[in-house]
C-alpha cells in the first residue's frame, strides 16, 4: 500500500504516519526527518537544507526529489510506504508519478489531514523535539513522561527553529500556496480522502484506517 499524507505542518501528519506504517507494516518516510538527520550529521545536503528550513521555506525540488526517488527504490518499499512531508509541490508530485509509472505503479492513497491555522498556530507552540533523537512530544496533547527529557532516549526536548511562532506563520503561508494545490491534484486522480484533524489524535488513525480500508 503506497500512501501519501497531506496537510499543513502540524496537522499531526508525523504522528498518524507512524501509527499507520506500524499498523500496515510498511516505511514511515519523511523528507523533514531525511533533512534533519542530514544536519545533524553535518553532510553536504543537510548543509544546503538548514537555511531554508529555519526560514520555513520549502527545500528545492532538485534536491528533494532524487532523494525520495532513491529512498522509495530500496527494497523495504517493495509491498509499499507511507509518505510524510512528500510531495510538497505540484513538479514533486509530478517527479513521484513518473518514477512509479516507469515501474508500472501508482500511489494508492493521499490522506489530507485537515485543521484550521488558528489550531495549528496553538499546536506548534507547545511543540517540542528531542535535540538527540527527533522524537516529537507536545506540552498538552502528548507529554514526555519526564518534563523536558526524551521517553526514547532521555535527550533534552527542545522547540524547534522551525516550530517558533514567525516561522510557523511563513510555513503555513507556504504550505497555502505551493503544498495546498496537491488536494486538487490528488482529488482529480480520484486518491483524495480527507479526514478532520481537529478530532482527537485516535479518532483522526480510526478514520484514515477507515478511508484506506486497512
Ligand atoms: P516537516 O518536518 O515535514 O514539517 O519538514 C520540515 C522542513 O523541511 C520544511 O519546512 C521544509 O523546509 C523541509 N522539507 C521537508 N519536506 C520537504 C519537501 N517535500 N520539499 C521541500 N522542503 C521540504
Amino acid at each position: 500500500m503506497k500512501i501519501i499524507m497531506l496537510g499543513a505542518p502540524g496537522a499531526g501528519k508525523g504522528t498518524q504516519a507512524k501509527m499507520i506504517a506500524e499498523k500496515c507494516g510498511i516505511p514511515h518516510i519523511s523528507t523533514g526527518d531525511i533533512f534533519r538527520a542530514n544536519i545533524k550529521e553535518g553532510t553536504e545536503l543537510g548543509k544546503k537544507a538548514k537555511g531554508y528550513m529555519d526560514k520555513g521555506e520549502l527545500v528545492p525540488d532538485e534536491l528533494t526529489c532524487d532523494l525520495v526517488m532513491d529512498r522509495i527504490s530500496h527494497d523495504d518499499c517493495k509491498n509499499g510506504f507511507i509518505l510524510d512531508g512528500f510531495p510538497r509541490t505540484i513538479p514533486q508530485a509530478e517527479a513521484l508519478s513518473a518514477a512509479l509509472e516507469k515501474a508500472g505503479q501508482a500511489m494508492d492513497y493521499a490522506i489530507d489531514i485537515e485543521i484550521p491555522d488558528q489550531n495549528i498556530i496553538d499546536r506548534m507552540g507547545g511543540r517540542r523535539a528531542c535535540a538527540v533523537c527527533g522524537a516529537t512530544y507536545h506540552l498538552v496533547n502528548i507529554p514526555p513522561k519526564v518534563e523536558g527529557h526524551c521517553d526514547e532516549c532521555g535527550g533534552p526536548l527542545i522547540l524547534r527553529d522551525d516550530d517558533k511562532p514567525e516561522t510557523v506563520k511563513n510555513r503555513l503561508s507556504v504550505y497555502h500556496t505551493q503544498t495546498q494545490p496537491l488536494i486538487e491534484y490528488y482529488s482529480k486522480k480520484g486518491i483524495l480522502s480527507e479526514v478532520d484533524g481537529t478530532m482527537e489524535m485516535q479518532a483522526v488513525f480510526d478514520a484514515i484506517i477507515k478511508a484506506i480500508g486497512a
